[in-house]
């Protein structure tokens, strides 16, 4: 049995009548930049996240460029990123001409840890950028705390927690902004690029807004010298569509998740250990042991994609060698080598998540000895 990572073309396939329909009224209409669908999906995607505000935008990467610019955080000042996230989060700090100062994971969540962000902070921290990796909320009650105490701005990447929760708060509505991807493979996907800030504050809002459309609010009037970031008609109508189901594959991804925990409780791995006041929406199930390489070709033998999240700590890129950098990053260094991610999804029939489990199993049994009862 092969077992994909990621099968986009199922759950297209069961809204397919849908999806069609929304391509079909943009093109009737005719209107492709910011028109109804992207007004309309706005507010609905604001709705879902709890927040007062959400505002389209090209694509992840871009929504944390344009929050930290709309704080105006720049050059000489530092943002506390995890040491152990997708590259994108120190990026857009880079970006603005801020410094990413890292900051080590609570090793039980994977999340960044408040005590390590409390040692990390400096007279020129401006703001803590946590993210829910793997679709697990960060320690929000803490670290907003934190930022409080030292008047710094909390900006969520949310970017792999579209749905998740913390104290039952949704993500998008946990700190001062957040940014969503809707890359095709996150929980909630476009069928292309886009992405989305999500905020309760007006004037934060409207800063975005109008940085992403050139810095203008009205056409030939250009107040900042803006960029070009915008969700597009036909992006924002699939999504309209889909967000109607996301409720439903995240509760799918829950299933398959405690389906994970469950059979694979008594096999040495370790698990992903969720925070109580944490609503997870697994974005990635990822489990961790020093023979990860062993058990990656174990499972790509018996047919298993697995994929790492992430193979190499930011701090450690090529990018990054004689960049301003600073903070801890050995926790994620090491946890590059360990970790794993199984696959999880609304793709997955219940026979391949067995049959992932049982592969997981036969890699983490003891090897029997012939004559040895
Ligand atoms: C996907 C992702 C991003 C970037 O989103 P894009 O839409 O691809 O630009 C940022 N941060 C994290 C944690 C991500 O997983």
């Amino acid at each position: 049995m092969k077992v994909p990572f990621l099968d986009l073309s199922l759950p297209h396939d069961a809204i397919r009548g849908d999806l069609d329909l929304a391509w079909h009224r943009v093109l009737n209409r005719s209107r492709y930049i910011l028109g109804e669908e992207v007004e309309a999906f706005e507010s609905e995607f604001a709705a879902y996240c709890e927040a007062e505000h959400a505002i389209g935008v090209a694509n992840g990467l871009d929504g944390l460029i344009l929050i930290l610019r709309a704080y105006n955080i720049g050059a000489g000042d530092e943002v506390l990123v995890p040491s152990n996230t997708f590259i994108a989060t120190w990026l857009a700090v880079s970006q603005v001409g801020a410094t990413p100062v890292a900051v080590d994971p609570d090793p039980s969540t994977y999340n960044m840890d408040p005590l390590g962000a409390a040692r990390a902070i400096s007279s020129r921290t401006r703001a803590i950028m946590p993210v829910h990796l793997y679709g697990q909320t960060a320690d929000m009650a803490e670290l907003r705390a934190l930022a409080r105490r030292h008047n710094l701005i909390c900006i969520e990447d949310a970017a792999q927690a579209h749905g998740a929760t913390f104290e039952g708060r949704r993500a998008g509505s946990l700190g001062d902004a957040a940014a969503f991807s809707f890359y095709p493979g996150k929980n909630l996907g476009a069928l292309g690029d886009g992405g989305a800030v999500t905020t309760s504050d007006t004037v934060i809002a409207r800063q975005v807004r109008e940085l992403a459309n050139y810095g203008s609010r009205e056409k030939y009037v250009h107040r900042l010298q803006g960029v070009n970031s915008r969700l597009d008609e036909l992006q924002a109508a699939l999504l309209r569509v889909k967000l109607r189901h996301l409720e439903d594959w995240n509760a799918r991804r829950r299933a398959i998740a405690a389906t994970y925990c469950a059979d694979l409780a008594d096999t040495g791995l370790i698990l992903p250990q969720v925070d109580p006041r944490a609503g997870p929406v697994w974005h990635l199930f990822v489990v961790r042991t020093e023979q990860r390489d062993a058990l990656a070709a174990h499972l790509e033998r018996a047919g298993v994609t697995t994929q790492i999240h992430y193979p190499i700590a930011p701090a450690d890129a090529e990018a990054y060698a004689g960049a301003p950098v600073a903070g801890n990053s050995q926790l994620g260094r090491t946890l590059g080598r360990e970790i794993l991610s199984l696959p999880i999804g609304p793709h997955l029939r219940d026979d391949e998540v067995q049959h992932v489990v049982a592969a997981c199993r036969e890699a983490t049994s003891p090897p029997r000895r012939a004559g040895i009862a």
